[in-house]
């Protein structure tokens, strides 16, 4: 299962790359395609720092390619905001096509000002929602491994964060973004207004998670804690009830995985008490949006973080940096495009089976790591910051 393959390889740092490409080896998985000389992939740069970082990204890819003799045909379609303007539908067809179409698909980031107050069907976060639905991507991988260069940059004590190295598996098509009824209804008789959303899960739905996170753990460290909120809500008790039912049918997991199950707002508390006690989360869409975030601010800065969701092994993955468009520093340069071309890295190894592009692209990010160059997010005494576009030239220049 393609999603395994995808799964037990993503962490948050190059060192965690190298580390995962021998793991794949040793457990012998093959690629959903296989190589080429020309693979087709569809950028969608989106809103806010988007642009910028995949302008720094592409002439890594580039670089990287002419140095291994093969090409990439990069294709640019609209999504979030852009497309709001454009074609008045955050994820149009044209969109679907685009991606559904290509070999891989890597994303920058979505959102802005601009459009906060539009109808819910026309704001970029529509767009995303609508991507995963179409295209099937149900698990979200979110590393959280801390970086040995950038230990300083966390706003936690090196004590806490030292060897932190979580995984998040989120589920990204179904719960409570999801779920209908949903709306916002006013009384006509007093006026009030009634806003309402619904938190749904299919035990289908959940075991399939569940399987993802099993996967992932058995080639970590073993351990799942599966959050949720069982104590107050029905749809988190399906949720616990079918997470241990599928680590039970499976002798595997039985004898490998070693199952927990937390609260969400004591994982919150837990992940800034001591995350060293994590291995791999698995919980839903809503849960996993929060705690994955706070599980990346643990390891310093959000754009260091790329990640993937995934699907269908016959369609393409989407992978993209774990932050939002910064529409704080949008347009000025000074965002960090790490995340951007680290995400570049794991879509040539796991979606391209190009794990010798990943490798260099990964070893050339190091290199400038362990120089003086840090943007703005990563910055400390000592070191000299420089811009996105800088940043992306200094990985090119060390391929
Ligand atoms: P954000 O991730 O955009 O920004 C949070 C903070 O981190 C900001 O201070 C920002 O400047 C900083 N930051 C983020 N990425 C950075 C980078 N690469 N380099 C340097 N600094 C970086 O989150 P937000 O402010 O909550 O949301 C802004 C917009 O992004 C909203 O419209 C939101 O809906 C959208 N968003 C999109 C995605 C996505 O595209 N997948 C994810 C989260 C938020």
């Amino acid at each position: 299962m393609m999603a395994l393959l995808f799964a037990i390889c993503l962490f948050s740092n190059v060192e965690a790359f190298r580390m995962t490409t021998n793991r794949i080896g040793n457990v012998g998985l093959s690629m959903a395609v296989s190589k080429k000389d020309v693979y087709t992939v569809t950028l969608l740069p989106g809103d806010g720092i988007g642009p910028e970082i995949l302008q720094a990204t592409t002439p890594v890819l580039d670089e990287v390619a002419s140095k291994l003799g093969f090409k990439f045909n990069f294709r640019e379609a609209d999504i979030g905001g852009i497309a709001i303007d454009n074609h008045n539908d955050p994820f149009p067809d044209s969109t679907y096509e685009a991606c559904s179409t290509a070999d891989s698909v890597l994303l920058a980031s979505i959102g802005g000002y601009k459009w906060d107050s539009n109808p819910r069907e026309l704001r970029p976060e529509s767009g995303l929602l609508k991507m995963r639905k179409s295209m099937g991507l149900f698990a979200n991988l979110r590393p959280a491994k801390v970086i040995p260069q950038l230990m300083d940059a966390s706003t936690l004590k090196r004590e806490i964060i030292e060897g932190v190295d979580i995984m998040v598996v989120r589920e990204l098509t179904g719960g409570i973004y999801f779920g209908t009824p949903k709306g916002i209804e006013t009384d006509p008789a007093t006026g009030v207004r009634k806003g309402y959303s619904t938190g749904v899960y299919t035990d289908t739905e959940i075991e399939r998670i569940a399987k993802v996170a099993f996967d992932v753990a058995m080639k970590r460290n073993g351990k799942v804690c599966s959050i949720d909120k069982a104590n107050v809500l029905e749809v988190s008790q399906l949720w616990r009830d079918v997470v241990i039912a599928t680590h039970e049918a499976n002798a595997d997991y039985k004898k490998n995985i070693e199952l927990s199950h937390m609260y969400v707002d004591n994982c919150a508390m837990q992940l800034i008490r001591w995350p060293k006690q994590f291995d791999t989360i698995v919980t839903g869409n809503m849960f996993g949006d929060i705690i994955s975030d706070e599980a990346s601010m643990l390891v310093g800065s959000l754009g260091m973080l790329p990640s993937a969701s995934l699907g269908d092994p016959s369609g393409p993955g989407v992978f993209e940096p774990c932050h939002g468009s910064a529409p704080d520093i949008a347009g000025q340069d000074k965002a960090n495009p790490l995340a951007q071309i680290l995400s570049a890295a794991m879509m040539c190894r796991y979606d391209l089976d190009r794990g010798d592009a990943a490798d260099m692209i990964e070893a050339a990010v190091e290199k400038v790591l362990d120089g003086n160059q840090r943007t703005g997010d990563i910055m400390e005494d000592g070191y000299t910051l420089v811009g996105c576009k800088e940043m992306g030239e200094a990985v090119v220049n060390a391929l």
